[in-house]
């Protein structure tokens, strides 16, 4: 047992369960002589390890047959140039949600390929809501649309999938794309919404190095910006069972093992019930106190990743200090925003929220 709560934002906690099986199994894998470090990718051991995780995520989170699963590398920040190098082609263009520094860095990169048109933002508010779908302005003439689904650094959560139907104008059958790297598999989603969905691995679902893409089959039928790179088209990847070069097999091997762990835990149905009553210990704290402040709008607020600020900051540094000593590890804040920020992925238990929830109750006794 370890004595710390790791509140990382990414790479972050991995269930312990998962790491102590990857010890037992480092040297030699079910007999095999190797670790899963050293195994061919082509070979049937590391096959079986990624074919397995592969329909362990499609049993998880229900995704129909007509939508391929990829194991890649670059990050979600390689997604954000592969998105538009790989869809812009039906019409150069394409719209973006914006609602905060994460999606605004999907813009940024996007802007280089191609007319990109902001079809909704909460800039005005500072990033602290998400933007009502009846205010969408969204093309008709968009190759796609895109939007983040957590904002890791804002801690601002859809807790809705827009239904591109019910938008304004006739935007029914253009693809949803979404970076849901830091709430991926954290909830039940329902994938026949979206066009293709990516998922940097190093928060929810595993290591650093590998990041998930699932891609609606019609979609890699879509000609890709001319003169891109094999390794930087999905159809490169679809049509190798994403072992056109060598993939990251350990962190596959790795997000396997978290797979089995999820489905133990009775699946994304019963993991949202778990992640609410974490976030909720922490969202009512702060909503009950003069102390604590969380700027988020109420009704956006994210389940993964907490924001927050004491009344007075230049209590910060005790603060952290403090937390530390009582194993409360990696609550500062994103540098962009300062304060504190608590994230609580699936793999946080319960007992490590009540302890910060505990520390802060604590602290604002004693300082307030
Ligand atoms: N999107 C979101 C929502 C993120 O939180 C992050 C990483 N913090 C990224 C994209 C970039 O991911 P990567 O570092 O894997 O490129």
């Amino acid at each position: 047992m370890r004595n710390i709560y790791n509140f990382s934002a990414g790479p972050a906690v991995l269930p312990e369960e998962v790491l102590e099986q990857a010890r037992a199994e480092m040297l030699d894998w079910h007999g095999s002589g190797m670790s899963v470090m050293e195994m061919s990718h082509r070979g049937k051991e590391f096959m079986s390890i990624a074919d397995k995780a592969e329909s362990d995520m499609r049993e998880l989170a229900a995704i129909p047959a007509n939508y391929k699963i990829l194991f890649l590398q670059g990050g979600a920040s390689s997604q954000f140039a592969m998105v538009p190098l790989n869809l812009l082609g039906r019409s150069g263009k394409a719209d973006y949600v914006q609602t905060g520094q994460w999606s605004e860095k999907a813009v940024g990169e996007a802007k280089n390929f191609g007319s990109i048109h902001i079809a909704a933002s909460s800039e005005s508010d500072g990033f602290n809501s998400v933007p009502l779908l009846a205010q969408w302005r969204i093309s008709t003439d968009a190759a796609y649309v895109h939007y983040t689904s957590n904002e890791t650094i804002g801690g601002v959560e859809f807790q809705w999938t827009p239904d591109l139907s019910a938008a304004e104008g006739d935007c029914k059958d253009i693809p949803l794309v979404a970076d849901m790297s830091s709430n991926f598999l954290s909830r039940p989603l329902d994938v026949g919404k979206f066009g293709l969905i990516y998922a940097g691995a190093q928060k929810n679902v595993g290591p650093a190095g590998l990041v998930v893409v699932i891609i609606r089959e019609d979609l890699l039928d879509v000609a890709p910006l001319s003169g891109i790179p094999a390794m930087l088209r999905y159809k490169t990847h679809a049509d190798n069972a994403s072992m056109y070069n060598t993939p990251p097999t350990y962190a596959i091997y790795i997000m396997g093992l978290v797979m089995e762990w999820l489905k133990r835990q009775g699946g994304l149905v019963a993991i949202e019930q778990r992640n609410i009553a974490k976030a909720r210990l922490i969202y009512d704290l702060i909503d009950g106190s003069n102390f604590y402040r969380c700027p988020v709008n109420r009704a956006d607020r994210s389940r993964m990743n907490i924001p927050f600020t004491l009344r007075d900051p230049s209590l910060d540094e005790i603060f952290l200090k403090l937390a530390q000593t009582r194993g409360l590890i990696q609550l500062k804040g994103h540098r962009s925003v300062g304060g504190m920020r608590a994230s609580i992925y699936n793999a946080m238990p319960l007992e490590g929220v009540q302890a910060l929830a505990n520390f802060m109750q604590e602290f604002e006794k004693n300082h307030a």
